[in-house]
């Protein structure tokens, strides 16, 4: 049997947010002008019926940003290190 540590103490040691560099959305805003913050803050608000994530990130993609779906939807999420900072 492999030895693991119980998730009491995992959780003791497991930040209660994420930590790290920011996600590939979060460096993408990083060089972003204050326009393209402002839209994509204006998107990233929207429904997801209204903008999916899919869409989002094709935008993005299309605008020259090396970003994934799975991260547009943490970064949307809030599950992503850029939370909170
Ligand atoms: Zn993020």
């Amino acid at each position: 049997m492999t030895q693991r540590m119980s998730l009491k103490d995992a959780a003791g040691i497991t930040p209660a947010r994420n930590q790290g560099p920011k996600c590939s959305v979060g460096s993408a805003i990083e060089e972003m002008d204050a326009e393209d913050r402002a839209q994509l803050d204006d998107w990233l608000a929207m429904p997801l019926k209204d903008m999916a994530h899919s869409r989002l990130t094709r935008i993005l993609r299309t605008a020259g940003f090396k970003v994934g779906a799975d991260a547009v939807a943490r970064h949307r999420n809030g599950g992503c290190a850029c939370r909170n900072d």
